[in-house]
């Protein structure tokens, strides 16, 4: 199958969170498969042009004036990538970030009609578009109602339904949709009625939509309220569960550790993570011996729970261990929040990184003894995949693709980790206690937990055997 994927991220160059990563995982996989697999994503100035040569030039308008963009071209292991620069006055991908910016529509919506103008260019009969959430949604109409290029069927993977591109009647216009040549119910937001919802737009004309668990999927279809009523497309939606990337994920060869580990001994994995922690707590000041240590790394927004994080913390604090976190918060408040806890706090006890550091995650998914992962809702989650491939026990709310993955070690055979019910600090704090006492009182349950966790396959192979149904 020749499969081409268009999306905002691939990790490592260009991952703003769990997205870049499944791109790099899926197309992995798949290519392994011996399936032709391309990914188109725009050349954002911040990618070295290392490995990728120019290849076509090709025009695209907005708002009636044409730029220029320029292909370039290189491979990732297997996968075929495309990256598209734009020479757009606006400098729309010469940005140091991915997001974050007022004009981020206009600029996804210019990258999703280049992309389509670039595969009219390439010429190739394609067997599977797959989009990947609201920055390139509209692409499916765009397919299906204008362009008509030489491809069978259109995915549509939400990787967070909470982001559903709310945006103006002009900023489609802009890209040559006028209003009254399309159906305005197909991009109409079922809250805002004046608002247009490309994530909608996106659900309405793909072939199949899909999300990335079957919880989250049962979720957002019996959701109500919101700029989509996911009911109504039911009969098209489905969950596919993530895997991680077991090449970047792989404790037994992590460039970033100093000391590797693999499932089988346990006084081998045991070695690995102490060395971990020896070198977080060499080069931070921390405590070795206040233990366990518990962490979270994270984008610090609502949706992941940051005044539970913080009730875990001070728990941690409270019962003697030590907290771990990276991440920081687009949102100030929770930013300045953070920063005022990280003045009274910072102790040898209490670590924060309020940072983007690749290489300091993976030593803190080694390091840790349990990762705290309580979020409201939750689509996937990669991190307490990621933790248990590490050793790492997890604590997680019951939502989404967490409780897909993760099974109170109290009611379940194959329980392997810690699960609560509600979003409150009190249910947060008492999983930190039984974490507690889990390891001061239970060592050969809690060797079994690690060791279990490392077992379990998170690989790509099953969700790519998944995809390749809904492929057809
Ligand atoms: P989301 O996509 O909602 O941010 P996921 O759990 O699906 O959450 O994926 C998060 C990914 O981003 C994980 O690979 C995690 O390790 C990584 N990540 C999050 N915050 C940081 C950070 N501050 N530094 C390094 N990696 C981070």
């Amino acid at each position: 199958m020749k499969i081409v994927h268009l999306a905002t991220e691939f990790a490592p160059f260009a991952k703003a969170g769990g997205l870049g990563e499944v791109l790099v995982g899926l197309s992995r996989e798949l290519a392994r498969l011996s399936h032709r697999v391309e990914v188109v994503l725009p050349k954002y100035s911040f990618i070295p042009p290392i490995g990728l040569h120019p290849s076509l030039s090709f025009l695209c308008e907005e708002g009636g004036h044409f730029h220029e963009n320029r292909a370039w071209q290189g491979y990732f292991g297997q996968c075929h990538l495309t990256l598209l620069e734009a020479f757009h006055p606006k400098g729309y991908f010469q940005r140091p970030h991915i997001y974050g910016y007022q004009d981020d529509t206009s600029r996804f919506l210019y990258f999703t009609k280049a992309a389509l103008e670039w595969l009219k260019t390439a010429k190739e009969s394609i067997d599977v578009l797959h989009l990947h959430d609201w920055p390139v949604a509209v692409a499916a109409y765009l397919q299906k109602e204008s362009y008509r290029l030489p491809i069978k069927k259109v995915i549509l993977t939400i990787h967070n339904g909470e982001y559903q591109g709310l945006c103006a009647h002009w900023d489609l216009e802009a890209i040559g949709l006028q209003s009254g040549t399309y159906p305005k119910e197909a991009f109409q937001d079922e809250i805002h009625t004046e608002t247009l919802n490309l994530l909608k737009g996106g659900v309405v004309y793909a072939d199949a939509v899909n999300t990335v668990s079957p919880s989250y999927a049962a979720e957002i279809i019996a959701q109500k309220g919101k700029g989509i009523a996911f009911a109504r497309y039911q009969h098209k939606i489905s969950g596919i569960l993530n895997g991680i990337d077991s090449v970047l994920w792989n404790p037994s060869d992590d460039p970033h550790l100093s000391i590797h580990y693999q499932q089988g001994s346990i006084e081998e994995i045991e070695r690995g993570k102490e060395g971990a922690r020896h070198l977080l707590a060499k080069h931070f000041g921390l405590s070795e011996e206040k233990r366990p240590w518990i962490g979270n790394i994270t984008r610090l927004v609502p949706q992941k729970g940051p005044e539970l994080i913080e009730a875990g913390l001070c728990k941690t604090l409270e019962l003697g261990g030590t907290f771990l976190l990276l991440g920081s918060s687009p949102i100030a408040s929770i930013q300045n929040h953070f920063e005022t806890l990280k003045k009274e706090l910072f102790t040898e006890s209490a670590f924060f990184h309020f940072d983007y550091n690749e290489p300091l995650a993976h030593q803190i998914y080694a390091a840790l003894d349990f990762i705290l992962v309580p979020s409201h809702f939750e689509p996937c989650g990669l991190t307490q995949l990621i933790a248990m491939r590490y050793g790492t026990i997890p604590i997680v709310r019951k939502t989404g693709g967490l409780q897909d993955t993760v099974f109170d070690i109290e009611n379940n055979k194959k329980g392997n980790g810690i699960v609560f019910e509600k979003a409150t600090q009190e249910e947060t704090t008492r999983a930190i206690e039984r974490a507690f006492l889990l390891f001061q009182t239970q060592r050969e349950k809690r060797r079994e937990l690690i060791q279990r966790g490392m077992r379990i396959d998170f690989s790509w192979k099953k969700p790519a055997q998944e995809y390749l149904k809904i492929y057809g």
